[in-house]
C-alpha cells in the first residue's frame, strides 16, 4: 500500500488548491461500469498542478497512470494501489487557425471526441466525422491511435503537446515521433501525458459533414451493443482476421461469465450485461482467448487496458 496520507501532505505542501479524492471505484468512472477503487483520484487543473502531481508521484515512486474518458479501461476487482489522474474540463479548449494549405485545430486532450466533432462539424470542417461517435477522450485516442469506417487519428495529428512521466519537460511530438500503429502510440512505451494535439483539416461542406456524421452513427447504434456498458472491441483484430468472426466461429456468441456476456449483436464486444464484476468479465476473456486458441490456433490480444 502507498504511503496515500505522507503523499497528501507532500502534494498540499507543495499547492494547497490541488484537490485529492481517496478510495475512489472506478467503476464511475470507466464505461465498463465495473472494477475496484483506486487509492486516490486527483483531477489536475492545469498543467502547473499536472506537473507538481508528476513530480511528486515520481519522488515517492508510487504508481500512478493517467485516465481519459474510461472507455477502454478495466480496473481488476482488487482495485488500483496507485493515483489515478485526469485532466479536468480546463484542457479542453479548442481553436482554429487557417493556414495555407489547410486548418490547424488545437483542441485540449480532455475534451470528448463527440463533443469536437460537433464543434468540428460547426466550423465545416471535415476530415474527423469518422471519429464523432467514439466514445473517448481526445487524450485516449492518441494514446490509441483510435479509429473506426476507414479513419484513425493518424491519419489527422500534426503534433502533440505532452508531460514528461516525471513531471519534469514539455515536449512537443512529431505526427512521425508519435510512431503511430494500429490502436498503437509512443506513448504507450514513453508514458507522456498528452494534453493538447493539432489536428490538420479540410473546409468542407456543413450538409455533407453532417450527413456522414449521421450515415456512421446510424450503422455503429445498429451494429453495436451500445445499450449496455462495454469498452467497444475487446480484442485487437489479429492480422487476417476479425476478431468478432472468430469469437462467433467459435460458437462463444452469448456466451456467459456471471454478469459478463459475449454480446449477441456483436460478438467481437464483451459486454456487462448485468452487474458484470471485473473478475467476470477477465474470466470471459480467458475463456475466450483459449476457446479460440484451440479452435484455430489464434490468440486474441486485448485491446482494453486492464488496470490493477
Ligand atoms: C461502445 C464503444 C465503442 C467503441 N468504438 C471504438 C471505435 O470505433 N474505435 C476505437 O478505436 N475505439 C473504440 N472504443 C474504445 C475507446 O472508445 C477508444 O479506445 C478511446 O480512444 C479511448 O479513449 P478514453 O479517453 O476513453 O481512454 P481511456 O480508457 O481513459 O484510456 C485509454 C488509454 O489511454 C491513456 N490515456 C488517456 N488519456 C491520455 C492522455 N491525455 N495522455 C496519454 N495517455 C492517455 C490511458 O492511460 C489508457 O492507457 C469504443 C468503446 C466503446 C465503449
Amino acid at each position: 500500500m502507498f504511503q496515500l496520507e505522507e503523499f497528501k501532505k507532500d502534494i498540499l505542501r507543495k499547492n494547497s488548491k490541488i484537490e485529492i479524492a481517496e478510495n475512489v471505484p472506478m467503476s464511475r468512472y470507466t464505461s465498463f461500469k465495473a472494477g475496484g477503487s483506486a487509492g486516490a483520484l486527483i483531477e489536475v487543473k492545469d498543467i502547473q498542478e499536472l506537473k507538481t502531481v508528476l513530480v511528486t508521484v515520481a519522488e515517492k515512486n508510487i504508481p500512478h497512470m493517467i485516465l481519459g474518458n474510461g472507455s477502454n479501461t478495466l480496473f481488476k476487482d482488487s482495485g488500483y494501489d496507485g493515483v489515478v489522474i485526469k485532466l479536468s474540463d480546463n484542457f479542453a479548449g479548442v481553436s482554429v487557425e487557417r493556414c495555407e494549405d489547410g486548418f490547424v485545430v488545437k483542441a485540449g486532450t480532455a475534451i470528448l471526441l463527440s463533443t469536437l466533432a460537433k464543434i468540428l462539424l460547426k466550423e465545416e470542417l471535415t476530415g474527423f466525422e469518422f471519429a464523432g461517435g467514439i466514445p473517448g477522450s481526445l487524450g485516449g485516442a492518441l494514446f490509441m491511435n483510435a479509429g473506426a469506417y476507414g479513419g484513425e487519428m493518424k491519419d489527422i495529428v500534426m503534433s502533440v503537446k505532452a508531460i514528461s512521466p516525471d513531471g519534469s519537460c514539455e515536449k512537443v511530438f512529431s505526427a512521425d515521433e508519435m510512431d503511430f500503429g494500429y490502436r498503437h502510440s509512443r506513448l504507450e512505451e514513453n508514458g507522456y501525458i498528452a494534453v493538447e494535439a493539432a489536428l490538420k483539416l479540410q473546409k468542407g461542406d456543413y450538409n455533407l459533414i453532417a450527413a456522414k456524421m449521421k450515415e456512421l452513427s446510424e450503422k455503429r447504434n445498429s451494429k453495436q451493443p451500445v445499450q449496455y456498458p462495454s469498452a467497444g472491441s475487446t480484442f485487437k483484430r489479429p492480422e487476417g482476421y476479425f476478431a468478432g468472426k472468430l469469437i462467433e466461429d467459435a460458437g462463444l456468441k452469448g456466451v456467459s461469465v456471471g454478469g459478463a456476456q459475449v454480446s449477441t449483436l456483436h460478438s467481437g464486444f464483451i459486454i456487462n450485461r448485468d452487474n458484470a464484476t471485473a473478475t467476470d468479465i477477465l474470466n470471459l476473456i480467458t475463456l475466450v482467448q483459449n476457446r479460440v486458441y484451440d479452435e484455430t490456433g489464434v490468440m486474441l490480444k486485448p485491446e482494453v487496458r486492464i488496470i490493477g
